[in-house]
C-alpha cells in the first residue's frame, strides 16, 4: 500500500508558517510599540548626561575663579611686589585641584620705571612645590603685554573675566585654559591677574563618565575649538544632546556611542520574542498534536481502509465523534454496501443472462442442425424454381441464425470467463494451409486477389490453442471478404520478441469499404457495427471482433485497427505464442488401433448427431447401437454387453449425468465400462459434472477425429477389457463408412488431394447402386477437385447412412 503522509507534512508546514508569521507579527508590533518610549527615554538620558557632565565642568571651573579673584585683590592692594609675591606663593601652595599656575602681570613700568616686565607668575608642580617663573619678564622674549589673555582684559572694568582658548602648556604639555581679569591701583589700570587651569583631570573625568555610560562626548569652547572629544561618532538618525554651559560659552554634544535607538528597540524585541518563542512552540506542538489526533490520523486511517477495501468491504474504524468525518465514513460504508449489493445483482443477472443464452442457444442449435440438414437434403431433390427459391431462403435464414447462435454462445462463454485455452502442439503451416484453401476460393469467387505472406519459418510449431487462433483468423478474414468489393486481401505473419517473450504478429489488410473514425473506437464492443445499415447490407452480429479481442487478450496479446473510409482496413493482432518442438508423424500413427467387432452404445437424442457419430464409429470398425435417452441407455447396458458408451448429456427422460451414475452403480463388470461424455455444451461446469458422475473423459461435439483417436488410444486398456485387441484386428475389414471418416479428416486438414481420392472411391463404390442424390452431390465436387462444405458433408453422411 502506498504510504501517505502528505497531510502530516502539510499540517507541519502550515503550523511552521503560522509560527513564523506570528513571530514576525509580534516582533513588528512590539517594535512599533516599544521604539518610541525607548527613543524618548534615551533622549532624556542623553540630555541628563550632558547636563551632569557640563555641571561637573562648570563646577571644576568655578573654584579657580575664586583664586582669580584672590589674585585680583592682591593686585588691587598695590602692596610691595615682594609682599605680593610671598602672598601669591602662599596662595598657590594652599590651592589644590585644577589651578596649577597664575599670578599678577603688572602694566610695564608701572612699579618701577626701570623694569619693563615684573610679572609675579607662580607654578605649582605635581609634587606641590610652588616655583616663581621669571621667563615671561625677559623683554627679549617679547613680553606678556601682547598676549591675548592680557589684551582681552586690558583697561576693562574691574571684575571682567575672560577665558582663553584651550592651549597646550609649553612646560607641562597638558591642555590648559587661562582665566584673566584686570586689577586697578588707585583707580588706574595696573595690570592683569591670571589663573591657569589644567584640563587633565577634567578630561579624565569626562572620558571616565562617557565610558561608563557608553557615550560619545564632544566639548567645544566659545570659539568652537574642540576641548574634549571622546568616542564621538555621528550616525544617521542618531540623537545628539547639545548643551551650552558656563560663563565661558562652552558647548557639550553627547551621543549614544554604542547603539542606535533601533538597536536598543531591536534588543528589547528580541528579548520579548525569546521569551514567547518557547511558549509559542509549545502551543504549536500542542496544536499539531490535537489536529493530528482529531483530523489527520482518522483521515489517514480512512485512506488506508479505503485502500484495503478497493475490492469491496466497508471502513471499519472506531471513530466516535459525530462530525463530518463520521458522516464521511458512514456515507462511504452505505455506498459500499449499496454498490456491493448492486455488484452481486449485476453478477447474478449476467450469470443468469449468460446461462440463459447458453441454454437457449444450445437448445436451439440441436433442432437447427436437423432443420438445416433436412433443407440441404431437400435442396438436392427435384424442386420447382419457386420451391427451390423458398427453400434457399429457409436455408440461408437458418444458416444465419446458426452463426448468430454460435457467436452468442462463444461470447457468453468468454464473458463468463469459461473460456480456457487449450495447449497442444501444431505447426503454423497447417493454419496457413487451411485459411489459404478457404479464403483463396472465396476471394477468387468474389473477384478479389488473396495473398498470404509469412516471415515465420515453415518448420515453426507452437504450443497453443490452434482452434482459437484459427477462429481469430477466420473472423478477420470473413470480415475482410465480406466488406471488400474489389481489390485485394492480404495476410502477413511475423514473429516478434517483446520482454523476452515470443509473439506472433498477424496483419490482415483489405482494400474494402473501410470504417470511419467515430466507429473505429467502438467496433471491438459486442453487438456494435460500424453503421446501422451494415446488417442490412452485409449481415453479421457485431460479435466477431469482440470475440477476437477477448481471445487475443486471453492469449496475452491484443488487436488494433487502422482504417480509411473507402480505402480499406488493416487489423494488427499480437498473440503470445510458446514455441514447440515439431512432433514426429510416427508418434501419432501408432495410436491407430483396430476396433473391429467392438460394441459401442451411442446415447444421443438428436438424430443427425446420432447419424454422424454412428458414421464415425462404424468407420472405425465399431458395431454401433443407438438409443435416444439415458433411460434406454441404462436398460441397454443391463441387457447387453458393450465395450464403449458415447454418452450425450442433454436428453429427455434421463440426462447423461444420471444415466452414467446409474451405470456406474450397477452390480456387475458392466459398471466399469468405458464411457465417453459427448457434449456440445462448452461450459466447463457441465463437463466437470459429467466427469464427476463417472464418465472417463469428455469428447466434445462436433467430434474431432484426431481427438477421438487420442482418447480411444489413451483408454485402450479399459476399451479392451472385455475383448482382446488381437480378436479385433482379426475381424477388421474395409467399409464405405471408414472412407467417410477419412473424408472428414481430409476436409479438416484441407487436403484437397486426399479428399478427391476418397470422394472418387465413394463414387466408384456407389456406381453400381441407384443412388442419384449421392452421385449428384459427388460429381461436381470430384470434377472441381474442391472440398465439400460442412453442409455437403452432413448431407453425405445422412445419405450414406441410408445406403
Ligand atoms: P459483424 O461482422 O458480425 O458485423 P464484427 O464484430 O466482426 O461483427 O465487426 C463489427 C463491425 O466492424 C462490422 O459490422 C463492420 O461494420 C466493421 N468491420 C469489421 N471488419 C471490417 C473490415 N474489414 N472492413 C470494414 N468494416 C469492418
Amino acid at each position: 500500500m502506498v504510504k501517505r503522509s502528505s497531510l502530516k507534512r502539510k499540517s507541519i508546514l502550515v503550523l511552521a508558517i503560522y509560527l513564523a508569521f506570528f513571530i514576525t507579527a509580534v516582533g513588528g508590533v512590539s517594535y512599533l510599540v516599544v521604539e518610541p518610549p525607548i527613543r524618548e527615554q534615551l533622549t532624556r538620558n542623553l540630555d541628563s548626561r550632558s547636563k551632569i557632565i557640563s555641571s561637573e565642568i562648570e563646577a571644576s571651573l568655578e573654584s579657580p575663579l575664586g583664586i582669580l579673584q584672590g589674585i585680583v585683590s592682591i593686585g588691587n592692594s598695590g602692596k610691595d611686589a615682594n609682599l605680593q609675591a610671598e602672598i601669591l606663593q602662599h596662595l598657590f601652595a594652599m590651592s589644590d585641584g585644577a589651578s596649577v599656575s597664575g599670578g599678577l602681570w603688572p602694566l610695564p613700568y608701572v612699579d618701577d620705571s626701570t623694569t619693563h616686565y615684573a610679572s609675579l607668575f607662580f607654578n605649582r608642580a605635581k609634587d606641590g612645590v610652588v616655583d616663581r617663573i621669571h621667563s615671561w619678564n625677559n623683554p627679549a622674549l617679547g613680553g606678556y603685554d601682547g598676549e591675548g589673555w592680557y589684551t582681552d582684559v586690558e583697561n576693562k572694568p574691574l571684575g571682567t573675566v575672560v577665558w582663553s582658548p584651550v592651549y597646550i602648556d609649553a612646560f607641562t604639555h597638558v591642555q590648559m585654559i587661562t582665566a584673566s581679569s584686570p586689577y586697578y591701583v588707585d583707580g588706574q589700570f595696573a595690570g592683569v591677574a591670571t589663573v591657569d587651569l589644567s584640563l587633565e583631570s577634567l578630561i579624565e573625568y569626562v572620558q571616565k563618565h562617557a565610558k561608563e555610560h557608553g557615550l560619545g562626548v564632544l566639548i567645544r569652547d566659545g570659539q568652537g575649538e574642540v576641548v574634549i572629544e571622546h568616542n564621538f561618532k555621528v550616525a544617521e538618525d542618531i540623537y545628539i544632546s547639545e548643551h551650552k554651559f558656563g560663563h565661558f560659552d562652552w558647548t557639550i554634544d553627547v551621543v549614544n556611542a554604542n547603539r542606535l535607538v533601533a538597536d536598543q528597540a531591536y534588543d528589547l524585541v528580541t528579548k520579548v520574542e525569546m521569551g514567547i518563542m518557547p511558549i509559542m512552540l509549545l502551543c504549536v506542538l500542542f496544536g499539531y498534536f490535537v489536529i493530528n489526533r482529531s483530523l489527520i490520523d482518522p483521515i489517514a486511517h480512512i485512506a488506508r481502509e479505503v485502500d484495503d477495501s478497493k475490492q469491496g468491504g466497508i471502513i471499519d474504524i472506531n471513530y466516535r465523534s459525530d462530525d463530518e468525518i463520521k458522516h464521511l465514513i458512514n456515507a462511504f460504508n452505505q455506498k459500499t454496501v449499496f454498490l456491493e449489493q448492486e455488484k452481486k445483482n449485476a453478477l447474478a443477472s449476467t450469470r443468469a443472462k449468460s446461462a440463459f443464452l447458453a441454454t437457449i442457444s444450445h437448445e436451439i442449435r440441436t433442432p437447427m442442425n436437423g432443420v438445416l440438414g433436412t433443407a440441404q437434403i431437400l435442396l438436392k431433390t427435384d424442386l420447382s424454381d419457386e420451391q427451390r427459391k423458398h427453400l434457399k431462403t429457409l436455408y440461408d435464414s437458418g444458416d444465419h441464425m446458426m452463426v448468430l447462435l454460435n457467436e452468442i454462445l462463444d461470447f457468453s462463454k468468454i464473458e463468463q470467463g469459461h473460456l480456457e485455452l487449450e495447449k497442444e502442439p501444431f505447426p503454423l503451416e497447417s493454419i496457413i494451409g487451411s485459411i489459404n484453401s478457404v479464403y483463396h476460393t472465396l476471394s477468387v469467387e468474389k473477384g478479389l486477389s488473396f495473398k498470404i505472406s509469412s516471415d515465420v519459418s515453415k518448420q515453426r510449431w507452437y504450443l497453443s490453442d490452434k482452434a482459437r487462433l484459427r477462429q481469430i483468423l477466420f473472423n478477420l478474414l470473413n470480415n475482410a471478404v465480406k466488406f471488400t468489393l474489389k481489390g485485394s486481401i492480404e495476410v502477413n505473419f511475423t514473429e516478434v520478441t517483446l520482454d523476452g517473450k515470443n509473439y506472433l504478429n498477424i496483419i490482415v489488410t483489405d482494400s474494402g469499404v473501410g470504417i470511419d473514425n467515430a466507429a473505429l473506437e467502438k467496433i471491438f464492443k459486442p453487438f456494435v457495427q460500424a453503421e446501422s445499415s451494415t446488417t442490412r447490407r452485409f449481415g453479421g452480429t457485431g460479435l466477431g471482433l469482440a470475440i477476437v479481442k477477448q481471445i487475443a487478450q486471453l492469449m496475452h496479446g491484443d488487436i488494433s485497427v487502422q482504417s480509411k473510409l473507402g480505402q480499406g482496413t488493416t487489423f494488427d493482432v499480437l498473440l503470445e505464442m510458446e514455441v514447440s518442438q515439431p512432433l514426429q508423424a510416427e508418434g501419432r500413427k501408432h495410436k491407430k488401433l483396430s476396433y473391429t467387432g467392438l460394441r459401442v452404445l451411442i446415447v444421443e437424442d438428436n438424430r443427425t448427431n446420432t447419424a454422424i457419430i454412428n458414421t464415425f464409429m462404424s468407420g472405425k470398425g465399431f458395431e454401433c447401437y443407438c438409443v435416444g435417452d439415458g433411460e434406454e441407455a441404462v436398460q441397454a447396458v443391463r441387457a447387453n454387453e458393450f465395450d464403449l458408451i458415447m454418452m450425450d448429456n442433454h436428453m429427455p427422460h434421463k440426462d447423461g449425468i444420471t444415466a452414467t451414475q446409474e451405470i456406474r452403480a450397477l452390480q456387475s463388470d458392466r459398471s466399469n465400462i468405458l464411457i465417453f461424455g459427448c457434449t456440445a455444451d462448452l461450459f466447463k461446469e457441465t463437463q466437470e459434472r459429467m466427469l464427476s458422475a463417472g464418465v472417463d473423459c469428455i469428447v466434445s461435439k462436433p467430434i474431432d477425429e484426431q481427438e477421438l483417436d487420442d482418447m480411444l488410444y489413451r483408454y485402450s486398456d479399459k476399451l479392451y477389457q472385455f475383448k482382446s485387441l488381437d480378436d479385433c484386428q482379426a475381424a477388421a475389414s474395409f467399409n464405405a463408412e471408414q472412407q467417410l471418416v477419412s473424408l472428414y479428416i481430409a476436409v479438416e486438414d484441407r487436403n484437397h488431394e486426399q479428399a478427391y481420392e476418397i470422394l472418387s472411391n465413394i463414387f466408384t463404390y456407389l456406381a453400381p447402386t441407384d443412388h442419384r442424390s449421392v452421385k449428384e452431390l459427388l460429381a461436381p465436387l470430384i470434377q472441381s477437385k474442391s472440398l465439400p462444405s460442412q453442409q455437403e458433408l452432413d448431407v453425405l453422411t445422412v445419405l450414406l447412412k441410408d445406403v
